[in-house]
């Protein structure tokens, strides 16, 4: 089915409207040179005026591309970049290295709600690097690909931005689609949901609607904190879970942090969001990193050698999308000036200066940060005082102290008020301990920790 339809001027204005909004570094002037053509079977084709054009936007605009279109037109559309001079072979369009596939799932329905499922080829079980911090959440996302609707029903991923949650539940679907190809799939980000039901009331299509989402064998929902004060959204998609869940249908959730942190979410969902499993994506540690980055490195087709590596993986800790922009980055400088990417090549694409060696974490920044998030003094933190108040920030401190500085156990004892190295070595245990299985904790570890290498 070859479904056309022309990108009126007004959809045109909001995508480049909202790429120089929302994605101003890379915005140029010349985007309005820019010439659209016709959305087909879901896919938009742009095309440049030359070839320079071209590569900028392979390099650097696909993802802003396909974020932008899909808000202008709040369906799943992916973006493809081409310029009449620079066709591939038989004229054909170059497609963008991180192109967006599609699978066009059988219609629903024929009404204007059918889209076309858009999925990242790159977002696959095979090139996601699985590590401590993800294990739970990789291997629950392979068990309901295996066994839709009775493995984990629903499964729910929650973890900070740019760690992977919406990887996981492309390669859910590419895995889906391979194993069952007869299987309805319908995955979306929640504010298509929002934006789809808001359409659907006030063109009075909500039968339409309905259908179409509870007729589906596996439904994915990327990003539902997005239902946060939305009432009436809430509501619907209440009925939309509970029917489907009736009915056995795998439901897959993720969010930027676990069901009862989403603020103002009715209590009943956020009870069914806990029905089944909620697995939880940490931060990467270092070994984690720098495998994500060598394996994205594999697929650009890029040399990184090993301190290049490790130092991108070093500078950059917290969002696994920022390492994948430096090495975007190191790429595009190694291609513009015909350069081997080395290490120092990697300190200019952060915009080092080839002598600024890092800052490492003083024992003292920890103890200056503790103090202030919990409103003690350091003469507390360093005091006798057991009161719980001031023995868990403390103990807090002692185990940041351990995973972020090179100090021995006795040294941090000694900077926490000349306690001895067992103490330090039980408040390191206890803190870890409770990281596994609090996550409201481990959330404020993260945020701690982020804090510390920020400064
Ligand atoms: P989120 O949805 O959690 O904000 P994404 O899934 O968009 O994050 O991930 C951001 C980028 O980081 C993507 O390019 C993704 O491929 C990459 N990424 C994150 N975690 C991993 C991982 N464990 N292995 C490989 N790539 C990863
Ligand atoms: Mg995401």
């Amino acid at each position: 089915m070859q479904a056309t339809q022309a990108i009126s001027d007004i959809v045109w204005a909001d995508i480049l409207g909202y790429v120089r909004t929302r994605h101003s570094s890379i915005s140029r002037g010349w985007f309005s040179q820019l010439q659209p053509g016709d959305l087909v079977s879901g896919e938009l084709t742009v095309t440049a005026t030359n070839a320079a054009q071209l590569d900028y936007l392979h390099s650097h605009c696909v993802r802003p591309f396909v974020e932008a279109a899909q808000a202008a037109t709040g369906r799943l559309v992916s973006v493809q970049f081409q310029c009449p001079g620079a066709a591939g072979e038989n004229g054909a369009p170059t497609t963008a290295d991180a192109a967006v596939h599609s699978h066009v799932a059988p219609p629903l329905t024929a009404g204007p709600l059918a889209d076309a499922l858009l999925l990242n080829n790159e977002y696959k079980f095979d090139n996601f690097v699985v590590g401590p911090c993800n294990r739970l959440a990789h291997a629950s996302c392979l068990a309901v690909s295996e066994s839709p609707g009775t493995a984990y029903n629903p499964l729910f991923i929650h973890g900070s931005v740019g760690l992977g949650k919406t990887h996981l539940l492309q390669a859910i679907c590419h895995r889906i689609v391979e194993q069952f190809p007869t299987s309805q799939i319908l995955y979306l980000t929640c504010e298509m949901f929002v934006n789809q039901f808001i359409e659907a009331v006030e063109r009075g299509l909500l039968d339409g609607f309905r259908y179409r989402y509870r007729h589906v064998d596996v439904f994915l929902i990327d990003d539902i904190q997005f239902l946060s004060d939305r009432e009436r959204t809430q509501e619907e998609f209440f009925h939309t879970f509970n029917s489907l869940y009736q009915l056995q249908k795998q439901i897959i959730l993720t969010a930027d942090c676990p069901p009862p942190e989403i603020p103002s979410l009715e209590e009943r969902l956020i009870s069914r969001f806990n029905w089944g499993l909620v697995a939880r994506i940490d931060y990467p540690c270092l070994e984690t990193r720098v495998a994500i980055i060598r394996k994205k490195a594999r697929s650009r087709q890029m040399h990184l050698p090993e301190d290049a590596a490790m130092f991108l993986a070093e500078r950059i800790q917290t969002n696994t999308r920022e390492l994948e922009g430096a090495l975007n980055q190191l790429h595009g400088l190694a291609s513009m000036d015909d350069r081997p990417i080395d290490l120092a090549l990697a300190r200019q694409a952060l915009g080092e200066t080839p002598t600024s060696e890092p800052q490492p974490v003083r024992i003292q920044d920890i103890m200056n940060l503790i103090a202030e998030r919990y409103g003690l003094k350091l003469s507390d933190l360093q005091g006798r005082r057991r009161s719980r108040a001031i023995a868990l920030p403390r103990h807090i401190g002692m185990y940041l102290a351990r995973r972020h500085t090179s100090h021995s156990l006795a040294e941090i004892g000694g900077f926490f008020g000349g306690r001895d190295h067992t103490t330090v070595l039980h408040a390191d245990k206890l803190i870890a301990k409770r990281r596994e299985s609090d996550s409201g904790f481990s959330s404020q570890l993260d945020r701690l920790e982020a804090t510390l290498r920020d400064s």
